[in-house]
């Protein structure tokens, strides 16, 4: 039985492979996401006659590949996106990673790579963030951006699923993502433009879903808006690459926290279920900050379009919309164009950010920087 002899990812096989020299760390103030790559990076590839190899951590550098490797071809490649955070007692810690690594094994399953043990590789990227702690910025706010990413390395051109794959952990510091205080986020829908559909791939977080997406955003943003609206049919999916909420206030003074169903159309972010979880835990064992104890969060995974969006700027219902991602955590939305010829106006917020966003904003972070504890989502 061959496939019995193939080797699964191992964290207990690791090899340590130290830099000589390490690299200065750029200071908060001078952080520009995803330029200043970390000292290490881990590395494994998997090949079909032995399985997975011993992973190894081991200076950052280019890797070496064939012309002919599935990914540059075929798009078999997919990524995550996490962070590591350092709290007031400077432990470094992890938010929800195990939602990350469920995630990345279904992108791998979705593009036919090879499969992991998830838990070897959560193991495997903890080593790498303790190593690379000094790269963890202390401020709040500020995080190491992790990039798990696993790519198709099957040297032939012939089509077909890859059966060779390199899988790699590389980092980087992240300060806020979109300046925040000063201005609230721009959308703008573009609905000849489609980013996911039924029974497509938008619920996965492959690489093949974001090379599409780049046209439209340059798009958008020569049009004078941040990111894009993304649409199907006239049904609201998501925002750049981020879920999109939106706050209406109800008749009995509760409020309504809407957001799209995790139908396939949608990224099932992990900041998406926390703002959820939240939303229904206030009043019962948190308090989100400077929000009533007694509001009613009634959270709606349902489909919205563009014209409820319009009714309910029009009836006063509308009263925020914010989007969120482990990128930005959550950034407020202050205008949507409609195909950027009518402008939904959101609200206007003094501190940039709708009460439901900054509270939700303040909750995620204290929890992630470890000045919360809640359900055991920072590790
Ligand atoms: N939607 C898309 C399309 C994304 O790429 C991301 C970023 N992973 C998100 C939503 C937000 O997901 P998360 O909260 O897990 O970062």
């Amino acid at each position: 039985d061959v496939q019995k002899d193939l080797a699964m990812l191992d964290a207990s096989k690791l090899r340590i492979n130290l830099a000589d020299r390490l690299k200065p760390v750029p200071t908060p103030e001078n952080v520009v996401f995803g330029k200043h790559m970390s000292d290490h990076m881990l590395v494994a590839t998997y090949d079909p006659s032995s399985g997975w190899s011993e992973p190894e951590i081991k200076p950052y550098g280019p890797l070496l590949l064939d012309p002919t490797s599935s990914c540059f071809h075929y798009s078999t490649s997919l990524f995550e996106g996490m962070k590591a955070y350092s709290g007031p007692d400077g432990e470094s810690r992890l938010f929800r990673p195990e939602l990350n690594m469920a995630r990345m094994v279904r992108s791998a399953e979705r593009v036919a790579l090879p499969p992991f043990d998830p838990n070897e590789l959560l193991k495997l990227i903890k080593r790498l963030v303790q190593i690379e702690s000094r790269w963890i910025p202390q401020e709040s706010g500020y995080s190491l951006y992790i990039r798990p990413t696993i790519i198709g390395t099957r040297p032939y051109i012939g089509m077909g699923a890859s059966d060779y794959a390199t899988l790699f952990v590389v980092c980087c510091p992240a300060g806020l993502y979109f300046r925040r205080g000063a201005k609230m986020l721009s959308l703008m829908t573009l609905g000849a433009h489609v980013r996911a559909w039924p029974g497509g791939t938008g619920g996965h977080k492959i690489s093949a879903n974001y090379a599409a997406t780049f046209l439209p955003q340059q798009v958008a943003a020569e049009r004078g808006y941040d990111q894009v609206l993304w649409l199907l049919g006239d049904r609201i999916t998501e925002a750049g690459a981020m879920n999109f909420f939106v706050v209406r206030k109800r008749s009995d003074g509760d409020l309504d926290l809407i957001t799209a169903p995790l139908d396939g159309t949608v990224l099932p972010g992990v900041t998406r279920d926390s703002v959820l979880s939240l939303a229904g835990a206030h009043g019962h064992g948190i308090t989100l900050p400077n929000l009533p104890p007694s509001l009613k969060i009634h959270v709606q995974e349902c489909t919205f379009t563009t014209s409820d969006l319009s009714q309910w700027a029009e009836d006063g219902t509308l009263i925020e919309a914010f989007s969120a991602g482990t990128a930005v955590v959550i950034v407020s939305i202050g205008r949507i164009g409609l195909e950027g010829e009518t402008d939904i106006i959101l609200p206007k917020q003094e501190s940039g950010m709708g009460p439901v966003a900054e509270a939700m904003c303040g909750m995620i972070t204290a929890i992630q920087e470890g000045r919360e504890q809640w359900s055991g989502w920072s590790v």
